[in-house]
């Protein structure tokens, strides 16, 4: 084992102690999960329509101050849905980062459109406002209301940010360029429920923004999804286009515009009621478990701990740690030797720009995308491994 992997596997078993291998994260059901899908169950509801689907956008919507929330079946159908009603249309372009996973791309040409790749900022690995600002300087020019991409001729028609791993993209400067540009933002807040920059919850910045509750995020109905909004056109039209676009009736069958049938199960729903009352103390053994990684790799002059940007507090959805490795194959073989070690760590995504099916979309030079890809490795971050 290499020498930085042999202090890696040191750091994890200080800080994650007990035997047994440690998933990267896994959902915890201690509250009232089985009460609430048992009494979904009994009232026969569990389709798409039911009180817990209602309540369940009631309770997101208090908890991150959006004023609207519209449950969905997963995140990738709500950024569907998001992007379309920011005013995306075929052949145009989104500006997206190329550090994300795959969904935010994907997402995007669901609506017929293309990514156009963004750089990271390097320490909290979201959207670098400053980068952008350079990129759009260079590439955009004026057209009709608004601007194109002058090496493709396509229109520039929306920005989606993505907070990754929790940590907070800094959108009082992002929201500034894109102001500039006439540039919709939706943001992509799947990993970052519960992550506030400046007091304010994310996916509440932007035009909209967008949750999953995968079972993998911090949240989990089983699959999930939601838009958030404080525009109420905005959520009467997503609510519309996620239900077959049907008209309010007692029984006829009328819908008015071509939709999906996107709508959140109440059963599902149900599991999230549950699971968002304990949030707060889900958030509280995670900022415990960030800190204890915090502390250990303060140590470790080779690494460095990946932490939440200044006026944030991030979910810290998953812990990451930043290591000196020249290439993947240096950094697969260090995450080899700790999953052999019985840590679930692993590497970020693929950079968008590599995967086959965006190969020939626009992008912005990504020195920094690319030197995260290579050297940031994500560590086990379950709120389960701290316990109260
Ligand atoms: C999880 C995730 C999504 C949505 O995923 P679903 O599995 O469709 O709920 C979107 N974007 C990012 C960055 C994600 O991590």
């Amino acid at each position: 084992m290499s020498v930085v992997a042999n202090r890696l596997v040191q750091v994890l078993g200080a800080v994650l102690p007990g035997d047994g291998p440690k998933a990267l994260h896994e959902p915890e059901f201690a509250g009232n999960e089985w009460a609430y899908t048992k009494e979904c169950i009994d009232s026969g509801w569990v389709s798409s329509a039911g009180k817990f689907v209602e309540e369940f956008e009631a309770r997101l919507a208090q908890y991150t101050g959006a004023r609207w929330a519209v449950a969905v079946v997963n995140g990738t159908a709500a950024l569907h849905i998001a992007i379309s009603l920011a005013g995306v249309r075929r052949d145009e372009e989104v500006l997206i980062p190329a550090l994300t996973f795959v969904a935010t791309a994907n997402a995007v040409a669901h609506c017929g459109a293309s990514p156009h790749f963004l750089d990271s900022e390097p320490s909290a690995l979201g959207l670098d406002p400053a980068a952008l600002h350079e990129h759009l300087a260079r590439i955009a020019e004026r057209s009709g209301g608004g601007w194109r991409n002058r090496l493709t001729g396509r229109r520039l028609a929306a920005i989606v940010p993505m907070h990754a791993l929790g940590h907070p993209v800094d959108m009082p400067s992002l929201l500034e360029v894109a102001g500039r540009y006439q540039l919709p933002v939706i943001e992509d807040a799947a990993e970052s429920l519960g992550s506030t920059l400046g007091g304010r919850h994310t996916g509440t910045f932007g035009l909209a923004g967008t949750l999953s509750f995968n079972g993998n995020k911090i949240v989990t109905t089983g699959g999930g999804g939601a838009i958030l909004t404080n525009d109420a056109e905005f959520a009467r039209h997503a609510r519309h286009l996620t239900t077959t676009a049907k008209l309010p009736h007692a029984w006829r069958f009328l819908h008015d515009e071509v939709a999906y049938n996107y709508r959140l199960p109440n059963l599902n729903a149900a599991l999230g009621c549950a699971q968002l009352e304990r949030l707060p103390d889900m958030l509280a053994r995670k900022r415990r478990l960030a800190a204890a990684y915090r502390n250990r790799l303060a140590a470790e002059p080779a690494m460095q701990f990946v932490d939440e940007p200044p006026e944030s507090a991030s979910n810290f959805w998953l812990n990451a740690v930043r290591l000196e490795v020249d290439d993947v194959e240096g950094r697969d073989d260090i995450i080899g030797a700790l999953v052999a070690a019985g840590y679930h760590c692993r590497p970020l995504w693929t950079l968008m720009h590599r995967l086959p099916m965006f190969q020939g979309c626009a992008r912005a030079p990504l020195p920094v995308a690319e030197k995260l890809e290579k050297t940031v490795i994500k560590l086990p971050s379950s709120a389960k491994l701290v316990q109260n």
